[in-house]
């Protein structure tokens, strides 16, 4: 069996393109379109190019946004500082800060972030305030990736109701909310981490499967049921020729991308997956543009709320 490919790209592009009406809207009542601050602090390159995109996709949707860059050597205390002054200006209706943030800021300093973005402006979804709401199956800001896999399973037309679905992963940011939101959608959630036991048999059971765990092509055909819709949420950049031709040794394709750039993109999922499994999203072109997708969707909203 191939996996039917659910395509990311083109469900997102239908998301951002139902935004437009929206956009005007806001812009009619605002005097101003939606806008988001984005503050980017250091200069991880994965990060830049994350903003590079999620700054592209605003302006073609027509939004307002600003980059914020600062300098990797400044103090929390001075991001802190920033993301209040976003706070309290009017011009901007969204507040994302780009993760990681440096190491030297501490561990917990992305938690000190999240505390400080106020709840109606949190388009990322991570403040304890929109984790609450989300856990009470409360309106708020879902954060996007997970909310973007929802919509790709609506959008596809795989039923969620009824179905088992075990989340690989249980981060802020991607695992717990996942599986919070596919309970509240009544399906029945397993998750596990780095300490599930036998877990190809707990995974094996799964009707719909999400794979957020941060390990290159980590989820084999062994850890699948034939037929089960597979999530794969992550993104890991391949730079060693021998990984790259253990991986894709079936798919010349991807071995010459990685000749050509010195590195590819394979996500959690093992490419073999597509023979066993009934449906799967691609990476990249899965679960990345829907998490985009999202964020403006969530901007919209946010600007909305606060054009009433
Ligand atoms: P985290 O590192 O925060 O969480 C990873 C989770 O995977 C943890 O809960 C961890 O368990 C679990 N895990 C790690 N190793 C294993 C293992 N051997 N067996 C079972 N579980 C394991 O990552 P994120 O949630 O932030 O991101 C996950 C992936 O998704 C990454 O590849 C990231 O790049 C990608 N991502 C993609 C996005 C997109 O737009 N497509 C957006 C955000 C993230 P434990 O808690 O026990 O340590």
């Amino acid at each position: 069996m191939t996996a039917r490919i659910l395509d990311g790209k083109a469900v997102a592009a239908d998301i951002r393109s139902e935004l437009a009406a929206r956009v005007a809207a806001v812009k009619e009542k605002l005097g101003r379109p939606p806008a988001l601050a984005i503050v980017l602090v250091g200069d991880d390159p994965a990060s830049q190019v994350y903003v590079r995109n999620k700054l592209k996709t605003a302006e073609d949707a027509g939004m307002g946004v600003h980059l914020e860059a600062i300098s990797g050597s400044a103090s929390l205390a001075d991001v802190l500082a920033v993301v209040r002054r976003f706070n309290d200006d009017d011009a901007y209706d969204g507040i994302l800060v780009q993760s990681p943030l440096p190491k030297t800021m501490g561990a917990t300093a992305e938690q000190q972030v999240f505390d400080t973005i106020h709840p109606d402006k949190d388009v990322d979804g991570f403040s304890p305030i929109s984790a609450g709401r989300l856990v009470q199956n409360r309106d708020g800001f879902a954060p996007c990736t997970p909310a973007g896999v929802i919509e790709l399973l609506d959008r596809s037309e795989i039923p969620i109701t009824g179905q088992h679905a075990v989340v690989i992963g249980r981060s802020d940011i991607v695992g717990k909310p996942m599986a919070t939101l596919l309970l509240h959608r009544s399906a029945t959630v397993t998750i596990c981490h780095s300490k599930t036991r036998e877990l190809p048999s707990m995974t094996r059971q799964a009707d719909i499967l999400v794979a957020a765990i941060g390990r290159p092509a980590f989820v084999t055909p062994a850890f699948v049921k034939p037929g089960a819709v597979v999530i794969d949420v992550g993104i890991n950049s391949v730079t060693k020729a021998e990984d790259a031709r253990r991986i894709f040794e079936s798919h010349p394709d991807r071995i010459a991308t990685f000749e050509r750039r010195g590195s590819v993109l394979v996500g959690d999922v093992h490419p073999d997956v597509a023979e066993v499994a009934g449906a799967i999203t691609p990476v990249p072109g899965g679960v990345g543009p829907l998490t985009i997708a999202m964020l403006m969707a969530n901007t919209v909203k946010a600007a909305e709320l606060r054009s009433r």
